[in-house]
């Protein structure tokens, strides 16, 4: 079946889909992009996603590129040619073309771009074994809560990651503390059984795995705490464990080779994940809602 991508109003064979060569995302990455998990052929959280994106618009003072209903109405089409069931969605929006140069142009229609990936599960091996993380300096910007293509770091800090057998890198701020990883949010149960995750300031990306745990920790009335946290404070925690939107709740049984709690899955990261896994099951049940549960989906966002 082919693979079709969506690129400023058209659908394309995925091989076949290009952006121009002056596009600034390519020349500045100037733009911004979204990652929305799909399960049974739906959108999870799509609104906050959405949310999010044109906040990102806003701060970077490019334009939507199309309505809100219109991006809907995309999606779905693209879902559709794509015959995607499991995976994820990615919208990209960038400045547009225009001749290189620093500064805003005087005129430019922001470019939009959506593909689809089909992603497998993640494997009962993986979630009984846990994942490993390793800590690197955070060398980002100050605008971490945009969500900007300019990755570089944190592709740099994923790949240190991947090279040292972890699955992510936590970067640390220069006062010692962990703002989150290279493309997942960063979380620890305390030594006194507290939730704890780094508060939403413009060093972290507020992700939308995040938000939504944190809705379900209150209500199922875990204590939490939105504060920041020592890289020292990690090692001798009792659980520790990861979140974002192809990953969904990951337990972490090692930092820096430090195991962490007795080297296993923690059992309140077992019970946060599947109460993730029940929440996106509970609005698949809601024709309003529009998704389902999954075990958990491999791919970056
Ligand atoms: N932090 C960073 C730097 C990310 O890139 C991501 C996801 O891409 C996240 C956190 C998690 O966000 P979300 O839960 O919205 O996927």
């Amino acid at each position: 079946m082919p693979r079709y991508a969506y690129v400023n109003g058209r659908y394309l064979p995925h091989a076949q889909a290009a952006v121009h060569i002056e596009d600034r995302g390519y020349q500045f990455a100037d733009g911004v992009y979204e990652v929305v998990p799909v399960f049974k052929g739906a959108l999870v959280d799509e609104g906050p996603h959405l949310d999010r994106l044109e906040r990102s618009l806003r701060e970077l003072r490019i334009d939507m590129p199309v309505a809100r209903a219109t991006l809907k109405l995309i999606s779905r089409e693209l879902m559709r040619r794509n015959d995607l069931t499991q995976g994820m969605l990615y919208l990209q929006v960038t400045r547009g073309v225009a001749p290189r140069d620093h500064k805003f142009p005087a005129q430019a229609t922001p470019a939009l771009v959506m593909t689809t990936r089909q992603t497998k599960p993640h494997s009962e091996a993986l979630l009984n074994q846990g994942i490993k993380v390793i800590a690197v300096p955070d060398i980002r910007w100050e605008r971490c809560d945009i969500k900007s293509i300019s990755l570089l770091p944190n592709v740099l800090a994923k790949q240190q990651a991947t090279e040292a057998g972890a699955y992510e890198a936590w970067q640390i701020d220069g006062e010692g503390y962990v703002t989150e990883g290279s493309s997942t949010n960063a979380w620890i149960v305390s030594a006194e059984g507290k939730v704890v995750t780094r508060d939403a300031s413009h060093a972290i990306l507020s992700g939308i795995t995040r938000l939504s745990l944190l809705k379900l920790i209150r209500e199922a009335g875990f204590e939490v705490e939105e504060r920041a946290f020592t890289l020292e404070e990690a090692k001798t925690a009792r659980e520790a464990f990861l979140t974002s939107s192809s990953s969904f709740v990951l337990p972490i049984v090692a930092i820096d080779e430090t195991p962490v709690g007795n080297g296993h899955p923690g059992i309140l990261s077992g019970k946060l994940r599947a109460r993730y896994l029940d929440y996106m099951a509970a609005l698949g049940a809601d024709p309003g809602g529009g998704t389902g549960a999954g075990a958990g989906i491999e791919g970056a966002a």
